[in-house]
């Protein structure tokens, strides 16, 4: 039978990507999203791979998600936590709310899937987590106190667990992305865009795709050897 693979956020953007690379790989996978209907029915519809609404935010959402993913498609074998917002702004200008929400989502959200599904993986001797974290969360980035702190913690949470999971079958790293051509992205200024292009060695801004060929080998049979990495995908913005 199949693997079965939830990629959180996997219906666009840099999640549709990975949704799609794992499909390549024959495993079987879930794409989780928020609350965009209309482009998760569209790729739904385009792919063929189902399409499971909830908050990766609110802990028994992930729980109850997992188990709908488990009921239609089977056991749990491998997560990607990808689901991820920005709320920017300097500190002065940062709500307690904009703060919260960006640590409950983007850091609260791998918590809470790990939680619904690495027992599992333990119990199987078998398991793959990849967290997408940020060439942000490593350099920090001006007006993204709360971001750069939510993903810096997700290489943490990342070293951590794989801790936990090196002697279970379980394997846990991380992608640490540069600037990718997403809505995510679509939404800095330009003026602002042209200076952080400038800054990338490459001369352009990274494609989803050759993230998800990072996130395919970290997902793979071949690749329970690595654990605890960081793998940095950045145009050679940050040499790490
Ligand atoms: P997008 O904004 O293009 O897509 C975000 C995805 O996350 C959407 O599928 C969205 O669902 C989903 N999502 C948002 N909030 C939640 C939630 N609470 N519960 C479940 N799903 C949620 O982002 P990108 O593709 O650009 O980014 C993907 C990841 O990569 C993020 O973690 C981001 O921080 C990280 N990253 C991105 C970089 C970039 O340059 N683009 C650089 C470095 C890291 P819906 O469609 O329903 O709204």
């Amino acid at each position: 039978m199949s693997r079965v693979a939830i990629v959180t956020g996997g219906t666009r953007g840099i999640g549709e990507a990975i949704s799609l690379a794992l499909k390549d790989m024959g495993y079987t996978v879930a794409a989780n999203y928020a609350g965009n209907e209309e482009k998760a029915k569209a790729f739904s519809d385009a792919t063929g791979i189902a399409s499971f609404k909830w908050d990766v935010g609110d802990h028994q959402a992930c729980l109850d998600g997992c188990a709908a993913v488990t009921e239609a498609l089977g056991p749990v074998d491998i997560v990607v936590n990808n689901a991820g917002i920005t709320r920017d702004g300097v500190l002065a200008k940062m709500s307690f709310d904009d703060w919260n929400e960006v640590m409950r989502i983007n850091l609260g959200g791998c918590f809470n899937m790990a939680k619904a599904t690495f027992g599992g993986m333990r119990e199987r001797g078998w398991g793959r987590i990849v967290n997408i974290g940020s060439i942000n969360g490593q350099a920090g980035q001006y007006g993204q106190v709360n971001y750069a702190a939510a993903k810096s913690g997700i290489h943490g949470f990342t070293k951590a667990l794989a801790q936990e999971g090196a002697k279970v079958g379980v394997t846990v790293n991380a992608i640490a992305p540069g600037y990718i051509d997403t809505d995510m992205v679509a939404a800095v200024p330009a003026p602002v865009l042209e200076k952080i292009v400038a800054k990338i060695p490459v001369g352009r801004l990274g494609q989803a795709s050759e993230i998800a060929r990072g996130v395919a080998f970290f997902c793979s049979e071949e690749g329970g050897f690595v654990t605890g990495s960081t793998l940095s995908i950045n145009g050679g913005q940050h040499m790490y």
